[in-house]
């Protein structure tokens, strides 16, 4: 098996302590808790040692992660609770001020779905460059965005009854963007990412409704650290509307991604646009025409400059 690109730590940037008020752990309810990762840790170590027993750098890592001693690879699911808890620490700040002047974006781009046994072939910087081409071509500049690439193994039954498995590549994104430009916004994304068999529905943009400390579930939500399956029924005349069904992703499946996100940079992952990470914190780089965001960002800036250590996990 072809492992050409090598295994990627990501960078030191979650051993610090958030917030009280933007602590996930503290104000979500259903928050994984961390015996949760760790039995999440241990299975996928099982499914990498069955499914993809030649990834033996891989499964090293991921089995010498542990206190003071962490793997930093985006498939460990115990560090990457840290990088949700990171995550919502710095996000949650810009949307707590005005969270009715955000979207919450979910896009399904068909072009960048694969097979399964073929996800390492994804490139997420093409996807997100996509993204950074439909707004620039339909001129829209004044836009923050904050979310992440996800994914999901969509499970088809063909009319001959054999399953068809793909990966299909999403983002989760938190938008802010003038009220006069959000149908430019619509467009934008509908025009580049058209409606066909795979996916049906390839741009979801609605107000976010959250408030309060529930603003960390569509946060926390962009970064999930577990990751499912979708049975997709077949269409038929008589059920042209049948519901998909959510369920546990196959060891295998797991095994796969684990060993693609492994391979990861962090700017694979995260979408970031108008806003920017600067060692430990993220940072607003757009310029909005609305007072408020500027000022907002000014007194974030200073706030994560003074991020505080904390090495005990
Ligand atoms: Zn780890």
């Amino acid at each position: 098996m072809a492992k050409s690109p090598c295994i990627r730590a990501i960078p030191q940037i979650f051993n610090y302590k958030p917030r009280n008020e933007h602590d996930v752990r503290k104000h979500l309810t259903g928050f994984e808790g961390k015996e949760e990762a760790e039995k999440r840790h241990k299975s996928l170590l099982k499914f990498l040692k069955k499914y993809q027993p030649l990834d033996s750098d891989l499964i090293t890592r991921l089995s010498r992660c542990r206190r003071n001693h962490r793997c930093r690879l985006q498939s460990c699911p115990m560090c990457m609770r840290r990088l949700r808890i990171w995550f919502c620490d710095q996000v949650a700040p810009l949307i707590s001020a005005v969270p009715r002047e955000w979207l919450w974006v979910t896009l399904i781009p068909e072009r960048h779905c694969h097979p399964e046994g073929s996800l390492a072939e994804f490139k997420p910087q093409n996807l997100i460059e996509d993204l950074r081409r439909a707004l620039r071509s339909h001129g829209i500049k004044d836009i923050v965005i904050c979310g992440a690439i996800d994914y999901c193994m969509e499970i088809r039954k063909t009319v001959e009854f054999t399953p068809l498995y793909h990966w299909v590549p999403h983002c989760h994104l938190l938008v802010r963007i003038s009220s006069k430009q959000q149908s430019l916004l619509r467009t934008a994304f509908s025009t580049n990412l058209p409606s066909s068999t795979l996916v049906d529905r390839p741009v979801h943009i609605a107000p976010l409704k959250s408030d309060g400390f529930e603003i960390l579930r569509p946060i926390s939500y962009c970064v999930k650290a577990r990751f499912n399956s979708v049975y997709v029924p077949p269409r038929s005349e008589s059920k042209p509307k049948a519901k998909r069904k959510k369920q546990r992703m196959h060891g295998r499946h797991q095994a796969e991604l684990a060993s693609f996100l492994a391979r990861n940079k962090l700017k694979d992952r995260l979408v970031l646009i108008g806003a920017k990470r600067v060692q430990k914190s993220i940072v607003l780089s757009a310029r909005l025409h609305v007072r408020k965001t500027n000022a907002r960002a000014t007194n974030f800036i200073s706030y994560t400059d003074a991020f505080r250590f904390d090495t005990s996990w």
